[in-house]
């Protein structure tokens, strides 16, 4: 187990922030996490379960111990004709792990290809994109209950997915449950999902299997977000909004143009990222923040910016929308105070 005292999260953050943690402490295995649970002081102090902090927002140091897991591996769990089970140690790359299936020939996380962050984060946010949820191919998710130190396994029901959600991500779960492996289930005769985004006309012409999506779905991404490694963000600040249909209805007549997806009968999701273009906002700078010209819906660290910086540019994005389309935009990134 490592524990480092005053140590810097600049590697840990891909807003690249130089914000410093009081203790910063790494398990490597089952049998260090109980230690580590066992321990008065670390369960006196406040904590932080960190994956690769792809989707995290320091507003400053951290008076407390972040954690992080050092549990890897992918080992077959079990295996029929149709399908095999995968057990990932959760601080393994997840776009490692999507190579790794795509790789063998086991369909159902390709489209998630090159979504930053490790495998037990996959499971707590429910990271999705082009169609794909990882909710759709986990089968269950091993964790320690923090307050009483005993193993608890979630079924998929159990994790109580939906669009970017999940148990472990409710107000009175939040930080209650470290995850140290999730179980996905892969299939041996895939069927391509190829409905989303411009992913069939990426294709077209090419022979269509695992190896071609995923190279479809790096390069379209390549295309449209900004890559963390050279200008700091985390993704979609926003997620994209749901509104009831008579909102929908009241909007569409001053903004034929807006495009929608329905939902069910009574809701749509409008793309938060024309929402903040049609406020303008492209390229708005706060500090050393921006709203990104490449994807708006993606705020960078152009130029040394402070997690306070990025906080208020944020909300200056979210009071625009509000005031122009009377949509409530609710942050995807989760900010640590
Ligand atoms: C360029 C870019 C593109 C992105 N595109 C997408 C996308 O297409 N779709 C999408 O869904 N997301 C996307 N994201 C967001 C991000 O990649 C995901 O949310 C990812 O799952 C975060 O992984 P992480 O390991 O960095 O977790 P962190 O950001 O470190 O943590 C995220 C949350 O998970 C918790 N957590 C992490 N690990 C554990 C653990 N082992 N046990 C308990 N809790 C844990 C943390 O406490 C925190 O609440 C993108 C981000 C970037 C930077």
């Amino acid at each position: 187990m490592r524990i480092i005292e005053n140590y810097s999260l600049l590697k840990h953050n891909t807003f690249h922030l130089d914000v410093k943690t009081r203790w910063f402490v790494e398990y490597e295995s089952e049998a260090d996490l109980q230690r580590l649970l066992g321990d008065e002081y670390f369960m006196s102090q406040t904590f932080l379960h960190i994956g690769q902090g792809s989707n995290l927002l320091f507003l400053g140091n951290f008076n407390g111990v972040i954690v992080h897991s050092g549990i890897r591996g992918i080992d077959i769990w079990k295996e029929n004709d149709g399908h095999v089970w995968l057990k990932a140690g959760a601080s393994e790359d997840w776009d490692a792990f999507v190579r790794f299936c795509v790789e063998k020939g086991w369909g159902g996380v390709e489209n998630l290809s090159l979504i930053p962050g490790e495998v037990g984060a996959s499971a707590f946010q429910n990271i999705g994109a082009y169609g794909v949820e990882a909710s759709d191919c986990i089968e269950e998710v091993h964790t320690y209950h923090i307050p009483t130190g005993e193993k608890r396994i979630f079924t998929n029901a159990e994790c109580k997915y939906s669009y970017r959600h999940s148990f472990f991500k409710e107000e009175a779960n939040c930080g209650l449950y470290f995850i140290t492996h999730v179980i996905y289930r892969l299939s041996k005769q895939p069927e391509y999902i190829l409905g989303y985004g411009n992913v069939k006309s990426r294709l077209e012409g090419m022979e269509i299997n695992l190896q071609t999506i995923r190279e479809a779905i790096i390069s379209i991404r390549r295309e449209k977000l900004p890559d963390p490694a050279v200008e700091g963000n985390a993704g979609s600040f926003f997620m994209n909004p749901y509104i009831c249909i008579a909102h929908y209805g009241a909007l569409k007549k001053q903004y034929p143009a807006m495009p929608h997806y329905p939902v069910d009968d009574k809701v749509v999701k409008i793309p938060a990222a024309w929402l903040i273009e049609q406020c303008g906002l492209k390229g708005k700078t706060l500090g050393g923040a921006a709203v990104s010209t490449k994807q708006p819906l993606v705020i960078v660290n152009q130029n040394h910016a402070t997690g306070t910086d990025i906080a208020l540019l944020a909300e200056a994005v979210r009071r625009s929308v509000q005031e122009n389309f009377g949509i409530e935009l609710r942050p995807e990134v989760y900010s640590v105070a």
